[in-house]
């Protein structure tokens, strides 16, 4: 199948490593310029840092297919997260998802064309346990896409969110260890009960997860617009 993507150029925020790293090579491998940022990659840019923002997408130029991302917010429980951590939360996850957007917009309108997928987490469709940030920011993304969605599908430009289960990734570690020292459990009896949970009992590999951005962005997956597709083996109990 001819995906459209040669020539496209694609951003994909915070890519150095883990999903990000994955969606970008996933873009490449169908021809398209692709460019990354994170605070360490040659093309740096901290998301929380709107003119850093400003800065990357003057130089980059137009770009036709806009993936955000960013780092994971703060695993913890209400009791657990200060008005400090929910700011930060604000910033990474929402706030640098305003900023790509509202950069990107005018290109796409004016030629009638783009793609914009939001990364976020299956916490969007039910909250996750030990995650309450992510729970309730991610939430504010998955409509802000929606809105968008309604908003600029007459201009051509398509927005939807991608809502990951559970990826081999180093974030995954993290939140592995961070159950594990709550319950007490070794890291690898809590990994295998997290495993358990996916009805495919398997974690994901980031290519799965790159292959349905490609395909969300490409010219055959032009009429999907405004969902928020969960890419989790099964692991969300709703529809
Ligand atoms: P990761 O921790 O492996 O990678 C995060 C990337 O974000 C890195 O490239 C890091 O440099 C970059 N980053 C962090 N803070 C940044 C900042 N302020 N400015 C610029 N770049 C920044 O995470 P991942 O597993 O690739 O996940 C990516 C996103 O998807 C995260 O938000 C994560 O919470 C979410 N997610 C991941 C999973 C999973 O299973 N891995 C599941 C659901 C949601």
């Amino acid at each position: 199948m001819d995906l459209g993507l040669n020539n496209k150029t694609v951003l994909v925020a915070a890519a150095s490593q883990g999903l990000g790293k994955a969606i970008a090579e996933g873009f490449t491998a169908e021809g398209a310029k692709v460019f990354t940022c994170s605070r360490h990659t040659p093309i740096q840019c901290d998301l929380t840092n709107p003119e850093q923002i400003r800065q990357l997408l003057e130089t980059i130029g137009p770009i036709d297919v806009l993936v955000t991302n960013a780092g994971g917010p703060k695993p913890g429980t209400f009791s657990a997260i200060s008005d400090a951590d929910w700011e930060a939360t604000f910033q990474l996850t929402f706030m640098s998802a305003i900023h790509l957007i509202r950069g990107v917009l005018p290109h796409m309108q004016q030629q009638h064309w783009g793609r914009i997928i939001c990364l976020t987490s299956t916490s969007v469709k039910q909250p996750l346990d030990n995650l309450i940030t992510s729970n309730a920011i991610r939430a504010a993304v998955a409509n802000l896409a929606k809105s968008l969605a309604n908003e600029y599908g007459q201009d051509g430009i398509t927005v939807n969110v991608v809502a990951p289960g559970m990826f081999e990734t180093d974030r995954l570690q993290k939140l592995i260890q961070s159950r594990a020292d709550a319950s007490g459990y070794m890291f690898d009896e809590e990994k295998d009960i997290l495993r358990r949970t996916i009805p495919v009992r398997r974690f994901g590999d980031p290519a799965e997860l790159a292959a349905t951005v490609v395909f969300l962005a490409s010219e055959p997956g032009g009429y999907i617009n405004g969902v928020s597709l969960a890419v989790d083996g099964g692991l969300t109990k709703s529809v």
